[in-house]
Protein backbone atom coordinates (compact mmCIF):
# COMPACT_ATOMS: atom_id res chain seq x y z
CA UNK A 1 0.00 0.00 0.00
CA UNK A 2 1.48 3.52 -0.58
CA UNK A 3 1.87 6.24 1.40
CA UNK A 4 -1.33 8.92 1.75
CA UNK A 5 -1.13 11.51 -0.67
CA UNK A 6 -3.11 14.74 -0.32
CA UNK A 7 -5.56 15.54 -2.80
CA UNK A 8 -6.50 19.28 -1.74
CA UNK A 9 -9.57 20.12 -0.56
CA UNK A 10 -13.27 20.01 -1.86
CA UNK A 11 -14.36 23.11 -4.06
CA UNK A 12 -17.33 24.97 -2.97
CA UNK A 13 -19.71 23.52 -4.95
CA UNK A 14 -19.19 20.13 -3.96
CA UNK A 15 -19.36 21.03 0.14
CA UNK A 16 -22.79 23.14 -0.70
CA UNK A 17 -24.39 20.44 -3.00
CA UNK A 18 -23.63 18.07 -0.11
CA UNK A 19 -24.48 20.16 2.86
CA UNK A 20 -28.12 20.37 1.04
CA UNK A 21 -28.86 16.78 0.31
CA UNK A 22 -27.54 16.10 4.13
CA UNK A 23 -30.78 17.56 5.12
CA UNK A 24 -33.01 14.65 3.47
CA UNK A 25 -34.53 12.50 6.25
CA UNK A 26 -33.41 8.64 6.54
CA UNK A 27 -36.40 7.10 7.52
CA UNK A 28 -35.85 3.97 10.27
CA UNK A 29 -37.75 1.53 7.24
CA UNK A 30 -34.17 2.06 5.48
CA UNK A 31 -32.18 1.07 8.11
CA UNK A 32 -33.71 -2.96 7.86
CA UNK A 33 -31.57 -5.43 6.41
CA UNK A 34 -32.87 -7.93 4.79
CA UNK A 35 -35.04 -10.93 6.36
CA UNK A 36 -34.62 -14.07 3.99
CA UNK A 37 -32.57 -15.11 1.59
CA UNK A 38 -35.04 -16.89 -0.72
CA UNK A 39 -34.98 -19.99 -2.45
CA UNK A 40 -31.69 -21.87 -2.86
CA UNK A 41 -30.83 -20.71 0.61
CA UNK A 42 -29.88 -23.72 1.58
CA UNK A 43 -28.26 -24.73 -2.04
CA UNK A 44 -24.32 -24.52 -2.13
CA UNK A 45 -24.00 -23.39 1.39
CA UNK A 46 -20.84 -25.82 2.23
CA UNK A 47 -18.94 -24.14 -1.22
CA UNK A 48 -20.26 -20.85 0.33
CA UNK A 49 -18.83 -21.23 3.53
CA UNK A 50 -15.58 -22.88 2.03
CA UNK A 51 -15.57 -19.49 -0.43
CA UNK A 52 -15.30 -17.18 2.96
CA UNK A 53 -13.03 -19.70 4.70
CA UNK A 54 -10.82 -18.85 1.75
CA UNK A 55 -11.23 -15.29 1.89
CA UNK A 56 -10.19 -15.38 5.84
CA UNK A 57 -7.29 -17.22 4.24
CA UNK A 58 -6.60 -14.60 1.55
CA UNK A 59 -6.38 -11.54 4.27
CA UNK A 60 -10.02 -10.48 4.87
CA UNK A 61 -10.12 -10.13 8.08
CA UNK A 62 -13.82 -8.27 9.01
CA UNK A 63 -15.73 -10.81 10.66
CA UNK A 64 -18.48 -9.22 9.35
CA UNK A 65 -17.75 -9.04 5.55
CA UNK A 66 -16.78 -12.59 5.71
CA UNK A 67 -20.44 -13.54 7.16
CA UNK A 68 -21.76 -11.60 4.31
CA UNK A 69 -19.81 -13.93 1.61
CA UNK A 70 -20.82 -17.41 3.51
CA UNK A 71 -24.39 -15.67 3.45
CA UNK A 72 -25.20 -14.06 -0.02
CA UNK A 73 -26.15 -16.74 -2.58
CA UNK A 74 -24.04 -15.76 -5.50
CA UNK A 75 -25.21 -18.94 -7.73
CA UNK A 76 -28.87 -17.13 -7.97
CA UNK A 77 -27.02 -13.72 -9.37
CA UNK A 78 -25.16 -15.28 -12.59
CA UNK A 79 -26.52 -17.30 -15.85
CA UNK A 80 -27.76 -20.60 -14.85
CA UNK A 81 -25.53 -22.56 -16.93
CA UNK A 82 -22.46 -20.97 -14.58
CA UNK A 83 -23.60 -21.76 -11.31
CA UNK A 84 -20.82 -24.58 -10.90
CA UNK A 85 -18.43 -22.43 -10.80
CA UNK A 86 -20.16 -19.66 -8.19
CA UNK A 87 -18.25 -20.35 -5.60
CA UNK A 88 -14.69 -20.02 -7.21
CA UNK A 89 -12.88 -16.91 -6.84
CA UNK A 90 -13.14 -16.12 -10.34
CA UNK A 91 -15.21 -13.42 -12.11
CA UNK A 92 -18.08 -14.72 -14.68
CA UNK A 93 -19.68 -13.39 -17.91
CA UNK A 94 -23.02 -11.76 -17.14
CA UNK A 95 -24.12 -10.82 -20.49
CA UNK A 96 -23.64 -7.78 -22.57
CA UNK A 97 -20.14 -7.44 -22.41
CA UNK A 98 -19.82 -7.37 -18.72
CA UNK A 99 -18.73 -9.99 -15.70
CA UNK A 100 -19.66 -10.00 -11.96
CA UNK A 101 -16.42 -9.97 -10.24
CA UNK A 102 -14.34 -12.45 -8.47
CA UNK A 103 -15.63 -12.62 -4.74
CA UNK A 104 -11.70 -11.75 -3.68
CA UNK A 105 -12.19 -8.64 -5.61
CA UNK A 106 -15.23 -7.45 -3.77
CA UNK A 107 -14.57 -8.54 -0.61
CA UNK A 108 -11.09 -6.66 -0.90
CA UNK A 109 -13.25 -3.87 -1.89
CA UNK A 110 -15.83 -4.22 0.27
CA UNK A 111 -13.59 -4.46 3.43
CA UNK A 112 -11.46 -0.99 1.82
CA UNK A 113 -15.17 0.81 2.82
CA UNK A 114 -14.61 0.12 6.21
CA UNK A 115 -18.25 -0.20 7.12
CA UNK A 116 -19.71 0.20 10.25
CA UNK A 117 -23.50 -0.78 9.84
CA UNK A 118 -25.45 2.45 9.58
CA UNK A 119 -24.07 3.88 6.55
CA UNK A 120 -25.72 4.88 3.25
CA UNK A 121 -23.20 3.66 -0.03
CA UNK A 122 -23.77 4.57 -3.21
CA UNK A 123 -22.23 1.65 -5.90
CA UNK A 124 -21.62 2.29 -9.83
CA UNK A 125 -22.24 -0.18 -11.74
CA UNK A 126 -25.06 -2.61 -10.49
CA UNK A 127 -23.85 -5.35 -12.99
CA UNK A 128 -25.59 -9.12 -11.09
CA UNK A 129 -26.32 -7.02 -8.06
CA UNK A 130 -23.92 -9.36 -6.36
CA UNK A 131 -21.53 -6.48 -4.86
CA UNK A 132 -25.32 -4.47 -3.54
CA UNK A 133 -26.08 -7.72 -1.71
CA UNK A 134 -22.91 -7.94 0.01
CA UNK A 135 -23.18 -4.67 0.90
CA UNK A 136 -26.79 -4.92 1.89
CA UNK A 137 -25.79 -7.28 4.68
CA UNK A 138 -23.46 -5.08 6.11
CA UNK A 139 -24.85 -1.22 6.17
CA UNK A 140 -28.12 0.33 6.22
CA UNK A 141 -28.60 2.18 2.77
CA UNK A 142 -27.60 0.98 -0.62
CA UNK A 143 -28.18 3.14 -4.01
CA UNK A 144 -26.83 1.20 -6.99
CA UNK A 145 -26.60 3.24 -10.79
CA UNK A 146 -26.60 0.53 -13.67
CA UNK A 147 -26.01 1.85 -17.17
CA UNK A 148 -27.38 -1.38 -19.37
CA UNK A 149 -30.93 -1.26 -18.91
CA UNK A 150 -31.11 -5.26 -19.17
CA UNK A 151 -28.92 -5.80 -16.57
CA UNK A 152 -30.20 -2.95 -13.82
CA UNK A 153 -33.49 -4.55 -14.53
CA UNK A 154 -32.24 -8.02 -13.97
CA UNK A 155 -30.18 -7.25 -11.02
CA UNK A 156 -33.57 -5.66 -9.47
CA UNK A 157 -35.48 -9.11 -9.89
CA UNK A 158 -32.43 -11.12 -8.72
CA UNK A 159 -32.26 -8.97 -5.46
CA UNK A 160 -36.00 -9.13 -4.73
CA UNK A 161 -36.04 -12.81 -5.26
CA UNK A 162 -33.82 -12.83 -2.30
CA UNK A 163 -35.70 -10.31 -0.44
CA UNK A 164 -32.93 -7.62 -0.15
CA UNK A 165 -34.97 -4.61 0.70
CA UNK A 166 -32.27 -1.79 1.29
CA UNK A 167 -31.11 -1.91 -2.26
CA UNK A 168 -32.21 0.73 -4.92
CA UNK A 169 -31.24 0.43 -8.29
CA UNK A 170 -30.96 3.38 -10.61
CA UNK A 171 -30.38 2.85 -14.49
CA UNK A 172 -28.55 6.17 -15.34
CA UNK A 173 -24.71 7.23 -15.92
CA UNK A 174 -23.08 6.84 -12.19
CA UNK A 175 -20.15 9.14 -13.08
CA UNK A 176 -22.56 11.79 -12.34
CA UNK A 177 -23.85 10.15 -8.90
CA UNK A 178 -26.67 10.83 -7.60
CA UNK A 179 -26.75 14.67 -5.90
CA UNK A 180 -30.29 13.95 -4.62
CA UNK A 181 -29.15 11.54 -2.37
CA UNK A 182 -25.91 12.39 -1.67
CA UNK A 183 -24.17 12.73 0.60
CA UNK A 184 -22.60 9.39 0.73
CA UNK A 185 -20.38 7.88 3.63
CA UNK A 186 -19.17 4.90 1.12
CA UNK A 187 -18.96 5.52 -2.50
CA UNK A 188 -17.84 2.07 -4.49
CA UNK A 189 -17.06 2.04 -8.58
CA UNK A 190 -16.99 -1.40 -9.72
CA UNK A 191 -15.83 -0.73 -13.21
CA UNK A 192 -12.39 0.96 -14.30
CA UNK A 193 -12.75 4.60 -16.04
CA UNK A 194 -9.51 6.87 -16.53
CA UNK A 195 -9.42 8.75 -13.69
CA UNK A 196 -11.81 9.70 -10.19
CA UNK A 197 -15.40 11.27 -11.31
CA UNK A 198 -15.43 14.40 -9.32
CA UNK A 199 -18.84 14.37 -9.04
CA UNK A 200 -18.70 11.37 -6.90
CA UNK A 201 -15.45 12.94 -4.94
CA UNK A 202 -18.12 16.21 -4.34
CA UNK A 203 -20.78 13.72 -2.75
CA UNK A 204 -18.81 11.78 -0.64
CA UNK A 205 -19.59 12.41 3.29
CA UNK A 206 -16.72 14.01 5.58
CA UNK A 207 -14.98 11.48 6.60
CA UNK A 208 -16.30 9.16 4.38
CA UNK A 209 -14.29 6.39 1.80
CA UNK A 210 -14.41 6.35 -2.12
CA UNK A 211 -12.71 2.62 -3.43
CA UNK A 212 -12.41 2.41 -7.28
CA UNK A 213 -10.53 0.79 -9.74
CA UNK A 214 -8.97 3.83 -12.14
CA UNK A 215 -5.97 4.03 -14.65
CA UNK A 216 -5.76 2.73 -18.03
CA UNK A 217 -8.46 0.52 -19.82
CA UNK A 218 -7.55 -3.27 -18.92
CA UNK A 219 -5.53 -2.70 -15.92
CA UNK A 220 -6.04 0.00 -13.27
CA UNK A 221 -5.17 0.57 -9.59
CA UNK A 222 -7.43 0.04 -6.79
CA UNK A 223 -7.91 3.32 -5.35
CA UNK A 224 -9.42 4.83 -1.99
CA UNK A 225 -10.41 8.04 -1.31
CA UNK A 226 -10.70 8.99 1.79
CA UNK A 227 -13.06 13.00 2.63
CA UNK A 228 -11.20 13.61 6.13
CA UNK A 229 -13.49 15.79 8.46
CA UNK A 230 -12.46 19.35 7.15
CA UNK A 231 -12.54 18.58 3.61
CA UNK A 232 -9.24 17.25 3.01
CA UNK A 233 -9.08 14.56 0.62
CA UNK A 234 -5.98 11.43 0.38
CA UNK A 235 -5.64 9.14 -1.74
CA UNK A 236 -4.35 5.30 -1.00
CA UNK A 237 -3.57 2.78 -3.59
CA UNK A 238 -4.41 -0.80 -3.01
CA UNK A 239 -3.18 -2.21 -5.51
CA UNK A 240 -3.30 -3.21 -9.19
CA UNK A 241 -6.69 -4.75 -10.51
CA UNK A 242 -8.19 -5.25 -13.97
CA UNK A 243 -12.43 -4.05 -14.28
CA UNK A 244 -14.49 -3.69 -17.34
CA UNK A 245 -14.96 -0.08 -18.61
CA UNK A 246 -16.62 3.00 -16.85
CA UNK A 247 -18.61 4.40 -19.62
CA UNK A 248 -20.25 7.61 -19.23
CA UNK A 249 -19.66 11.55 -18.89
CA UNK A 250 -16.67 11.07 -16.27
CA UNK A 251 -15.45 7.87 -17.48
CA UNK A 252 -14.71 6.27 -21.13
CA UNK A 253 -16.86 7.70 -24.06
CA UNK A 254 -18.93 5.05 -25.19
CA UNK A 255 -18.51 3.30 -28.20
N1 LIG B 1 -20.79 -4.73 -9.12
C1 LIG B 1 -21.07 -5.63 -10.21
C2 LIG B 1 -19.90 -5.64 -11.20
C3 LIG B 1 -20.41 -5.43 -12.58
S1 LIG B 1 -19.21 -5.08 -13.83
C4 LIG B 1 -21.42 -7.02 -9.70
O1 LIG B 1 -21.34 -7.27 -8.49
O2 LIG B 1 -21.82 -7.88 -10.50
C5 LIG B 1 -19.37 -3.33 -13.99
C6 LIG B 1 -20.74 -2.79 -14.32
O3 LIG B 1 -20.62 -1.37 -14.44
C7 LIG B 1 -21.32 -3.26 -15.65
O4 LIG B 1 -22.59 -3.82 -15.41
C8 LIG B 1 -21.43 -2.00 -16.49
O5 LIG B 1 -22.54 -1.97 -17.35
C9 LIG B 1 -21.53 -0.94 -15.41
N2 LIG B 1 -21.17 0.43 -15.80
C10 LIG B 1 -20.16 0.85 -16.60
N3 LIG B 1 -20.15 2.19 -16.68
C11 LIG B 1 -21.19 2.64 -15.91
C12 LIG B 1 -21.73 3.92 -15.59
N4 LIG B 1 -21.20 5.06 -16.06
N5 LIG B 1 -22.79 3.99 -14.77
C13 LIG B 1 -23.37 2.86 -14.27
N6 LIG B 1 -22.91 1.63 -14.54
C14 LIG B 1 -21.85 1.52 -15.35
Amino acid sequence: MEADSKLGKLGKSGKSAATEAAATPRTSQQVAGWQAIGPGRREFQAPRRRLAERLAASGIRSRRVLDAFATVPRHLLIPEALRGDAYRDISLPIGDGQTISAPGTVAQMTEALELEGDETVLEIGTGSGYQAAILSKLVARVISIERVPRLAASARTSLDNLGVSNVVVHLGDGTAGRPVDAPFDAIIVTAGGPEIPMPLVEQLAERGRLVGPFGARGQQELVRIRHLTGGELTREVLGPCRFVDLLGTHGWAAA
